[in-house]
C-alpha cells in the first residue's frame, strides 16, 4: 500500500513515511492510493476476534512495511493500557448501543490513536535512527492523550502549551502529573488560540523546525484515523455477530477525524453494514451545514460544554473532499484555494452525492445538558457532554428498522461542571485515576511570547 496526497502533488509514500510526514509537502493529507475491501467471508471471521486480534487484521490492509510480528507487538503494547479487556466495549441502553471509546489512560478516545502513534514513531525512529521533538497546543483532551502516548518514549521528546488557568482542573492535572523527562508541560499566560498561534509561529521558523525536528501529533497524522477505523470494524463485528447487519453510527465531530474514520469503514464492509454517518455537533455547526444544505462556510468559534469539538475548521475534511471529487487532486487543490480565499464552499449542487453518506444535527448547550440529564434518569447511565451531543443526534435522526451505535467519546468524570449541571454533583474519577489531585505534579509557566517559548523549547530538546 502507498500513499498519496488529496492535491495530487508528491510521489506516493510508504506507510512509515507516511506517519513521519504528518502533512503533505504540497500542502494535502495523505491518504491510501486505494481503499481496501473486505468481504463477508472476512467479516465472519472477524466477528470471533479479540480487539488486539481485528486491530492486527485491520491495519495489515493499510501497511505492508512493518513485519507482522512488528506490528503485532506494537498493537499489544498499545491497548495493554486500556482498563477494560475489551478495549472499546460496546452496552445496549434503551434502543441505543454505546461504544465506549474511554477506557484508556487519559478517558477520552484520542488515546485509541495516541497509544498506537507514540508506539509507530518511536518503532521508526528506532530504526531509521534520528529524534523527534513534539510540539502541541491544547486546550485539554489531545494534549494529555499525547503527553500519554510518548511518555518514557526513546528518542523523543514532547512539548505541550496549555492556557494557564483555563483548562479544566482534571484535564491539567492529567498532563502535569507525568513527570517522565522527557516531557515538558508549559503553561502559557493567555488563552487557547495564543498557544496555538504560537506553535504555529515556531512550526513556520523552518530553520527551527529542521533543527529540532519538530513534530506534530494533531488529527491529520494518517495514522490516527487508521488506529480509529478499528473501533468502528469492532463494534460492527460485535453486532454483526448477534444477527444485525446494518447499523448507523452517531459520532460526535469537532476536526472530521473520528467520522472520517467511519467513512473509510464504511468503505471497507460489505456494501450497506455500515448504512449512515450521523455528524453530531454543538453550536459550531459548519459541517452539519454542510451535511445539510452544501454549505462549507466559517463563522467565529463558541465555547461550548463540549470544547473538544469548539471548531470551525476542521482539518481532516479535505479527506473527505477527495473522495467528494471522485480522486480529483486538482479539484481538491481549487476547492481549498478556493476556502483558503473566501472561507467558504458551496457544494449545494451535490446534496444529493453528500446524503448517501451522511446526516447531521447540532445539538444545543441546552439540549446537551437535558440529554445527560434524561439519560441518566432512565437508563442510569452517565453521559459526558460530548457524547450526549451524540446521543442526542443519534435519537433524532435513526430509522426506526436500524440501530444507531453511538460513540462515546470521553468520561464524564473528564466534563465535571456540565455533569454537575445535569445531575447535581460531580461524577466521580474512575480508580485508576481517583488520586489524581494528590500526585505531584511539574509545569512551568511563561508568557505567551513566542522567543519566550522557543527558549525554552531549545534548552531543552533533543538535539
Ligand atoms: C477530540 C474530541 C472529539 C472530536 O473528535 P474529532 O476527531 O475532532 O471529530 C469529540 N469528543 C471528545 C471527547 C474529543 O476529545
Amino acid at each position: 500500500m502507498r500513499y498519496i496526497s488529496t492535491r495530487g502533488g508528491i510521489e506516493p509514500l510508504r506507510f512509515q513515511d507516511a506517519v513521519m510526514m504528518g502533512l503533505a509537502r504540497d500542502g494535502g493529507l495523505l491518504l491510501p492510493q486505494t481503499l481496501p475491501t473486505v468481504n463477508d467471508q472476512v467479516v465472519q471471521r472477524w466477528e470471533q476476534l479479540s480487539y488486539q486480534a481485528l486491530a492486527r487484521e485491520v491495519l495489515s490492509l493499510f501497511i505492508d512495511d512493518i513485519p507482522e510480528t512488528d506490528l503485532e507487538d506494537l498493537i499489544d503494547r498499545a491497548y495493554a493500557t486500556f482498563t477494560h479487556p475489551q478495549v472499546t466495549p460496546v452496552t445496549r441502553r434503551g434502543d441505543l448501543y454505546i461504544l465506549e471509546l474511554f477506557h484508556g489512560p487519559t478517558l477520552a478516545f484520542k488515546d485509541v490513536a495516541l497509544q498506537l502513534l507514540g508506539n509507530l514513531f518511536e518503532y521508526v525512529l528506532t530504526r531509521r535512527g534520528g529524534f523527534m521533538n513534539i510540539l502541541g497546543a491544547t486546550s485539554g483532551d489531545t494534549g494529555s492523550a499525547a503527553i500519554a502516548g510518548v511518555r518514557g518514549k526513546g528518542n523523543i521528546n514532547i512539548f505541550i502549551l496549555h492556557p494557564h488557568g483555563r483548562t479544566s482542573p482534571v484535564q491539567a492535572l492529567q498532563m502535569t502529573t507525568i513527570l517522565d523527562p522527557n516531557v515538558f508541560n508549559i503553561a502559557v499566560r493567555g488563552t487557547f488560540d495564543d498557544a496555538q498561534s504560537i506553535v504555529k509561529a515556531i512550526f513556520n521558523d523552518l530553520d527551527f523546525r529542521d533543527q529540532y525536528q519538530l513534530g506534530a501529533v494533531n488529527s491529520i497524522n494518517w495514522a490516527r484515523v487508521l488506529a480509529q477505523v478499528v473501533y468502528y470494524v469492532f463494534a460492527y463485528c460485535k453486532l454483526s455477530r448477534s444477527g444485525i447487519k446494518s447499523v448507523d453510527f452517531s459520532v460526535p465531530t469537532g476536526n472530521f477525524g473520528d467520522i472520517f474514520a467511519g467513512y473509510v469503514a464504511r468503505r471497507l464492509l460489505p456494501p450497506g453494514c455500515i448504512h449512515t454517518l450521523i455528524l453530531a455537533t454543538n453550536a459550531n455547526d459548519i459541517l452539519t451545514r454542510f451535511v445539510t444544505r452544501g454549505d462549507y462556510s466559517c463563522s467565529e468559534v463558541q465555547a461550548t460544554y463540549s470544547p473538544s469539538m469548539d471548531i470551525q475548521v476542521a482539518s481532516n475534511f479535505e479527506r473527505y473532499l477527495y473522495y467528494f471529487f471522485n480522486e480529483d487532486g486538482a479539484v481538491v487543490r481549487r476547492a481549498m484555494e478556493t476556502f483558503a480565499a473566501s472561507g467558504r464552499l458551496d457544494l449545494s449542487a451535490n446534496i444529493r452525492q453528500i446524503a448517501r453518506d451522511f446526516s447531521s444535527r447540532s445539538v444545543s448547550e441546552e439540549e446537551t445538558i437535558a440529554t445527560i440529564r434524561d439519560f441518566y434518569r432512565d437508563h442510569q447511565y452517565l453521559l459526558d457532554p460530548h457524547t450526549a451531543i451524540g446521543v442526542k443526534a443519534g435519537l433524532e435522526l435513526r430509522h426506526p428498522d436500524r440501530p444507531v451505535v453511538c460513540l462515546a467519546t470521553a468520561h464524564p468524570a473528564k466534563f465535571g461542571e456540565a455533569v454537575t449541571l445535569a445531575i447535581g454533583r460531580e461524577p466521580a474519577l474512575p480508580p485508576a485515576l481517583a488520586d489524581l489531585q494528590k500526585r505531584e505534579s511539574r509545569c512551568v509557566i511563561l508568557d505567551a511570547d513566542q522567543d519566550v517559548i522557543k527558549q525554552y523549547v531549545a534548552a531543552n530538546a533533543l538535539c
